[in-house]
């Protein structure tokens, strides 16, 4: 009898289209599908991220017939040791270009000796460092990555080969744990035949307006596949495959979204450091807030409490949902970075903990955007004016009103402003926005950006 192959399941929680699979297929017929549950990702991930992923490990898991073995412990001891037991011949995994993740490869990579790990594909429709400039350095402007993108193309989706696995029973295997339940929190459905459901329905429902509805946070106007996309169970490749023949506004988006996902993973996969660090160095020089009085701030930011309404919605809606919509995302982050002074660092973790969709390349990064200090940045300038953001974007109110309770009494778009002052219950502004913004300008102003 042959040798089996692992399949080393990690962003990739899905059985259609992917290579790793395949090219695991392609050499033993006979397969273990193996999860390992490595605390150094789980401890920072906070519970709706690890409750999203315990759910999609049990959709993949029925998607398997219960075969999924799931151990737990240090990836570079738990994947040796389940090689060992099946005396498996390869080990295949879609490739991780995290700073962690490409660094726990190679330590895995020592630790299984002559077995292989092999790496076919990544979780983007480009890999990361796969498009460069002329001149062989990476692009540092979205719109030139852009355009490379597009030219770069991807390949069709591929369906075939997968079938022809036998997944060995995992059932004997020593150190395998059961899938943790999930905890008890409010999460769309997981895994990979939720996120095809939600694919089609936002291609036949959402698709057509997205370009104008996206950034109205009350019309739900996106397709709610950040989480789907961030643990792999579907893939942008299958989704720009279904979306080569439609036409329009839409379309053309939301392809432009996907694109910015993997330059932003482009951009960290060259500059690891700036997953910490400002990708524009000349940033370090400015001057943010500390001390009690802003941790008091930040506080408040956290917790909905700003007296800023749309604010308030969006920090609420990210502690209740772990999911704010885009438009949100940029007001909240330009409100605590510019309005109180606070490093884009202590708002990006933040949303990791919280965020169902957390994801490295993509958080920092558009924190980075929002402060000023990454690619392609908002120019330093441009400050967001959360009541005017409010009023725009959220016209009726209707996104203000189901998050903060205390505001559902106030009618239409003045739940923005408040001109009668805030109900009981609903604190007062924690700041002055207009002074906040000259104080944002003069220290912007003061490290003579080149942005
Ligand atoms: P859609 O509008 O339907 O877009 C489709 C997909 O395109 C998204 O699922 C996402 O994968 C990608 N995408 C869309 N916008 C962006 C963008 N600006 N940058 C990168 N990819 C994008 N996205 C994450 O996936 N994880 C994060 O941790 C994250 N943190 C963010 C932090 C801030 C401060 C900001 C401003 C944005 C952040 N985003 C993040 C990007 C974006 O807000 C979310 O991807 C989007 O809101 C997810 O909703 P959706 O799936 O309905 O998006």
């Amino acid at each position: 009898m042959s040798r089996p192959a692992i399949v080393w399941f990690r962003r990739d929680l899905r059985l259609r289209d992917l290579p790793a699979l395949l090219s695991a297929a392609a050499t033993a017929p006979r397969g273990v599908a193996l999860f390992v549950l490595d605390d150094a990702l789980l401890r920072p991930a906070g519970p709706r991220r690890r409750s999203y992923l315990m759910r999609c490990l049990h959709a993949l898991d029925d998607d398997l017939s219960g075969r999924l073995v799931v151990v737990r412990g240090d990836p570079a001891d738990a994947v040796p040791a389940v090689a060992r037991e099946f005396d498996a011949s390869e080990v295949h995994v879609s490739e991780d270009f995290g700073p962690y993740g490409r660094q726990r490869d190679a330590r895995v990579a020592e630790a299984l000796g002559d077995v292989p790990l092999v790496a076919s594909g990544s979780p983007y429709a480009v890999s990361p460092g796969r498009i460069v400039k002329a001149d062989g350095t990476p692009y540092k402007v979205f719109s030139a990555y852009r355009r490379a993108w597009f030219d770069h193309g991807t390949r069709p989706p591929a369906h075939t080969g997968a079938e022809t696995v036998e997944w060995l029973d995992s059932a004997g295997v020593k150190s395998r744990v059961p899938i943790p339940e999930p905890e008890d929190v409010t999460l769309p459905p997981a895994g990979e035949r939720a996120a095809l459901a939600r694919w089609r329905e936002f291609v036949a429902d959402g698709l057509g307006r997205y370009a104008t509805d996206r950034d109205r946070p009350a019309l739900d106007g996106t397709s709610r596949l950040s989480a789907h996309l961030k643990f792999g169970c579907i893939h942008p490749r299958t989704l720009l495959h279904d979306l080569r023949d439609h036409r329009g506004d839409g379309a053309a988006t939301f392809r432009s979204e996907l694109a910015w996902r993997d330059f932003y993973a482009d951009v960290l996969h060259h500059r690891p450091d700036t997953a910490r660090k400002n990708y524009n160095r000349t940033f370090d020089a400015i001057e943010y807030d500390t001390g009690p009085d802003a941790d008091a701030l930040f506080t408040a930011w956290c917790e909905g409490r700003t007296g800023f309404p749309i604010v308030d919605a969006g920090m609420r809606q990210l502690l209740e949902e772990g999911f704010v919509p885009n438009r949100v995302r940029m007001i909240v982050a330009s409100f605590l970075t510019k309005d109180l002074h606070i490093p884009w660092w202590r708002g990006a973790r933040h949303f990791m903990r919280y965020l169902a969709d957390g994801d490295l390349a993509s958080n920092q990064h558009n924190w980075q955007w929002t402060a000023g200090s990454g690619t392609d940045a908002a120019p330093y300038f441009r400050i967001f004016n959360p009541t005017t953001q409010g009023e725009k974007f959220d016209p009726k109110g209707d996104y203000v009103r189901r998050w903060v309770p205390e505001l559902r009494s106030v009618v239409g778009r003045r739940v923005h402003t408040l001109p009668d002052g805030p109900p009981t219950g609903y604190p007062a502004p924690v700041v002055d926005h207009a002074h906040e913004r000259r104080t944002a300008l003069e220290r912007y102003g003061r490290i003579r950006t080149t942005n």
